[in-house]
């Protein structure tokens, strides 16, 4: 099995739709219709919602997971909303995992979905939701029905094989076996099983022998139902362990409120955790304190896996920040050619599969000069995703479901599976179940096994001259009333403080990539400026998981990039602690592990 990105041929992936009179779809690629002519919704329900023995299967549950091979509409899951909105447990949490090879487009759903007008509203907020059908994992969140759904767009095998599970329901609705045998392998069946909980219940259209022996190899008791209208059989099955208890709800320490703190804390409250922030200082008293920040991906024209990962990230972080109320400055970040071979480098960006269409567009010197309002004479890459924040305004909502605790921790102790957090004098801080580092380079002190280093960097800002975001070796960013730019990059030093020379180093940047702007930046009458230290690792990619010690984990070493990667890394964290579904793929989370430094 592939264990980096799929081989995905983005021009090939199109279900070739074929639209009968009767206005229900059928793929031309598999010859095969997505949901039974007659009552498509009646055959849902009976086949996937009643064969997996829901709602009664989610009573009384705080996590419920489904997942589904074959998303194609999205009808099935439409229908499982429904019943949710209906009958779900009391603050409960549903968990959609479902794999799509295929995707539709949003207007190809809109038309499927619109043959049932009772589920308007439930069609309207996924369609809204709708990822673009780049591949890789796409994060959704309906929070008016406490629902997250990750949406695997890849071939059923490789996406199977990278999620985490594990799912306590299964929808199997790839097309027929006789027709897509590669949805019912037994490397698929063996999957399903690894990925599991205890008393998992499998739901099916078809009850083909492969199918029947293929699940049963895998420990599970299988059923013959009677079918839905004209089909006269179904298949249901189970796993005879009983099903997960109630656990605990943890109380996680998370130590420091940038960033990393702040994407920790929402991930883990959003998943039920009970968390307390213990910062030394304030909320971005280090990296997280300029009064703007860019969210730009890393751009990787080699490393499939990476730039698979910085488009996922920027997606998520995007997502989440158009949610919050003041959070956005400015959309869309233009990086300027800034060496020769930066030309090839960026062609190559915009023609990676991974961005939704016109994402990442090529912009000749006159476009940049045009979009910059400034002469200029090199070329460069638009980035529509990326963007300028406003970091308070991200920070404080994220940390607010936290209890907050003003202290700098010196030591970390466990006993019995309890952690101890103790200051300089060894005072007793706080006690916690489990503790995650997300102190930036503060975390290198009490992670001594992480190969992090310091890196300065100083920004400057005036009030009055404002910019679009643009980027080369240095940016310039737009904050609320001015302009921000800089920054320095002073490997080695962990206690810096903000100087002239260092301001002097920023106007130089600044001057030979946009001298326009020089001159109204030395005009503008107050001028400020800041210092802090960033944290990175050998390789230059963030760390995120679990350290060898139980129940210890961190989220650092993410340089520059604090604010694109962060809030996918924290999810993926907090579904480690909590175990629950993780946004991001298997290989991605073992790349960005600490144990890699091992
Ligand atoms: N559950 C869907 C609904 O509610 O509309 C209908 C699913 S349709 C019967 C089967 C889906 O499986 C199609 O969308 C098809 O593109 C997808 N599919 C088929 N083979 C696949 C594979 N090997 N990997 C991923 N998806 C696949």
């Amino acid at each position: 099995m592939a264990d980096e990105l799929p081989e995905y041929d983005i021009d090939d992936a199109s279900p070739r739709l074929l639209w009968a009179e009767d206005g229900s779809p059928r793929s031309g690629r598999f010859g095969d219709v997505y949901f039974s002519k007659d009552d498509g919704l009646a055959e849902t329900r009976a086949v996937f919602l009643d064969g997996c023995g829901l709602p009664d299967a989610w009573a009384g549950r705080a996590d419920f997971t489904v997942a589904e091979l074959g998303f194609g509409t999205g009808l099935n899951i439409v229908a499982l909303l429904d019943l949710w909105r209906r009958s779900r447990p009391e603050n409960g949490r549903l968990h959609v995992f479902s794999i799509e090879g295929f995707p539709l487009t949003r207007d190809e759903a809109a038309r499927a979905l619109s043959a049932w007008p009772e589920l308007a509203e439930i069609a309207e907020a996924l369609l809204a939701v709708w990822p673009e059908g780049t591949p890789g994992f796409h994060r959704l969140d309906l929070p008016q029905w406490q629902t997250t759904i990750d949406l695997a767009v890849g071939d059923a095998e490789w996406a199977l094989g990278q999620w985490s599970g594990p799912a306590d329901a299964w929808f199997l609705d790839g097309f027929s076996p006789a027709l897509n045998p590669g949805m019912w392998s037994p490397e698929i069946m063996a999957l399903i099983a690894a990925r599991s909980a205890p008393g998992a219940r499998i739901a099916t259209f078809t009850v083909a022998g492969a199918v029947r022996r293929g699940l049963t190899e895998q420990g599970f008791l299988v059923e013959k139902k009677p079918g839905h209208g004209r089909k006269r059989e179904r298949l249901e099955a189970h796993l005879p362990s009983p099903p997960p208890q109630r656990v605990s709800r943890p109380h996680v320490a998370v130590v420091g409120a940038g960033i990393a703190g702040a994407s920790v804390a929402r991930a883990l409250i959003a998943g039920g955790a009970r968390v307390t922030v213990v910062e030394a200082e304030h909320s971005g008293a280090g990296g997280s304190g300029f009064p703007a920040a860019l969210v730009t991906p890393r751009l990787d024209a080699g490393d499939a896996l990476i730039a698979g990962f910085h488009a996922q990230a920027l997606e998520r972080a995007g997502d989440l920040y158009r949610a919050l109320p003041d959070a956005v400055i400015a959309e869309g970040v233009l990086q300027l050619e800034q060496a020769a071979r930066d030309a090839a480098r960026f062609d190559k960006i915009a023609a990676q599969d991974l961005w939704p269409a016109a994402a990442m567009t090529r912009l000749d010197a006159a476009a940049c000069a045009a979009h910059l309002n400034v002469p200029i004479a090199t070329g460069g890459l638009m980035m529509r995703g990326a963007m300028a924040l406003r970091p308070s305004a991200v920070l404080e909502p994220w940390l607010a479901g936290a209890e907050r605790m003003t202290a700098r921790v010196a030591t970390l102790t466990s006993q019995d599976g309890h952690w101890r957090l103790l200051d300089a004098g060894q005072g007793l801080i706080l006690e916690a179940d489990i503790v995650v580092l997300t102190a930036g380079w503060g975390a290198a002190a009490l992670a001594p096994e992480l190969p992090l280093s310091p890196v300065a960097g100083q920004a400057d800002w005036v009030e009055g001259p404002n910019t679009v975001p643009v980027a080369w070796g240095g940016y310039a960013v737009p904050t609320e009333s001015g302009l921000l730019y800089g920054a320095t990059h002073d490997r080695g030093q962990a206690a810096p403080t903000a100087d002239d020379q260092a301001s002097a180093r920023n106007l130089a940047t600044l001057a030979a990539a946009l001298p326009a702007l020089v001159a109204t930046v030395e005009a503008a009458s107050s001028s400020r400026r800041r210092v802090a230290v960033r944290a990175t690792t050998p390789d230059r990619l963030p760390v995120s998981g679990a350290l060898p010690a139980p129940g210890l984990y961190a989220l650092t070493g993410m340089g520059s990039r604090g604010f694109c990667v962060a809030p996918l890394l924290a999810e993926d964290l907090a579904a480690q602690i909590l175990d629950r579904p993780s946004p991001l793929p298997l290989a991605t989370r073992k790349r960005l592990s600490p144990g890699r430094f091992a």
